[in-house]
């Protein structure tokens, strides 16, 4: 239930206004919180707005829905009760026993854990690539191979999938092609117009913003896709409640100005870690010597607000990184206004402890956020030493 109801505006109008035209009744300009289950009917079937009983459907989820597919390009968008939600309703769509799929050899934690975990146990299999490799991504595909799934920046270590190259290859060999958008936003790269099938999102990181509220989102152009997405959103009912709904989609309003702060910040950040004596190596697809520079620069607008680096002492200098912060708080997710540090070997990425998946031990993530440049730079060179 999801037309873009705004033509095609620019991103930021559309964050703001995308689904969001005011309340016909009332004239209330934000976009009501509809708590409500259900909904009165005139007469047997006569259905008001469309709308009978609020898993199947709820004006408020409608209207972050609407301005979803609008920011993704997309002309359907589902909201979830989170990012693993929409990932399962995905992979469930795409896959039956004895399919196949291809995932990031640093896939966000979660998702392999669903992937290994979860759909092995009915019989479905997969295979880890480097998502900057095209060429092990080509002879990874298998008859069976349902879909090529990627992050891009991928966490925590930032490597770059380039979006056209593997839409192309995925088409090649009739396969679908997703892309977990979460780390860009469709601010910064916008899959669907580079050649993806489907776009999932944790809507908990920067598309909500305020670290106030879990959900996820899957976006296509496809309409049967969308249909079968549409099936488990009713029929397994992880859907999120209107509150969180309007959360999320008050928090898509300042989108674009949070993006480009975050990438402002993140930019200073990076020039201190390059000159810090304890720091033997940083992530930003932003920098000219990052493996998937060429890439990012070619499919996003700006590098993003995530910055990895290694210390030369090993796990316990990065530990002792992680706890010597005061502004940058130590917390597992991303994407929020505040500024966030972890250790990705014992904290987000502890499940992929011996495994093909494995962080180095001493690798530190920095959600970089929106406070002031000179304080985080102050924070962080302190806690470096
Ligand atoms: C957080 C995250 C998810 C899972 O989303 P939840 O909202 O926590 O369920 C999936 N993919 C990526 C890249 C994430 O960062």
């Amino acid at each position: 239930m999801s037309q873009p109801s705004v033509a095609r505006h620019g991103f930021a109008t559309n964050a703001i206004h995308a689904g969001q035209e005011p309340d016909p009744t009332t004239g209330s300009v934000i976009v009501p919180i509809h708590a409500t289950s259900t909904y009165a009917q005139d007469g047997v079937g006569g259905l008001r707005g469309g709308y009978e009983y609020s898993r199947t459907g709820n004006p408020t989820r409608t209207a972050l829905e609407e301005c979803l597919a609008a920011l993704e390009g997309g002309r359907h968008a589902r909201a979830f009760a989170s990012g693993m939600a929409a990932t399962d309703t995905v992979l469930r769509t795409l896959c039956k026993p004895g399919d196949h799929l291809i995932i990031p050899d640093d896939a966000y934690g979660g998702t392999f854990r669903l992937i290994d975990k979860v759909f092995s146990k009915w019989g479905i299999t997969h295979t880890p690539v480097a998502v900057s490799d095209l060429d092990a991504m080509r002879a990874a595909i298998r008859p069976e191979t349902k879909a090529i799934w990627v992050e891009t920046p991928t966490n925590p270590l930032l490597n770059i999938a380039d979006i056209a190259g593997l839409a192309q290859l995925a088409r090649e060999h009739g396969t679908r092609f997703v892309v977990d958008n979460t780390f860009a936003t469709p601010y910064l790269q916008a899959p669907l117009d580079l050649g993806a099938d489907i776009v999932v999102h944790s809507t908990t990181k920067y598309m909500g913003g305020h670290s106030d509220v879990i959900g996820g989102a899957v976006v296509t152009s496809d309409e049967e896709l969308d249909a079968e997405f549409g099936f488990l959103q009713n029929g397994a009912g992880a859907v999120p409640g209107p509150f969180d709904a309007w959360l999320t989609l008050r928090g898509l309003k300042t989108l674009a100005v949070r993006m480009d702060r975050h990438c402002d910040n993140a930019e200073r950040i990076v020039s201190l870690l390059l000159s810090h004596p304890a720091v033997t190596w940083v992530g930003y697809p932003g920098l000219a010597e990052h493996p998937g520079h060429e890439v990012a620069v070619k499919q996003m607008r700006r590098p993003g607000g995530m910055v990895s680096f290694r210390l030369a002492g090993g796990v316990e200098a990065a530990l002792a990184v992680c706890s010597k912060t005061r502004l940058f708080t130590l917390a597992e997710s991303l994407g929020g206004v505040e500024s966030l540090i972890e250790h990705p070997g014992k904290m987000t990425h502890a499940s992929t402890a011996g495994s093909q998946l494995e962080v180095p031990a001493d690798l530190v993530r920095l959600s970089v956020g929106i406070e002031d440049a000179d304080d985080l730079i102050a924070d962080l060179t302190e806690a470096l030493g």
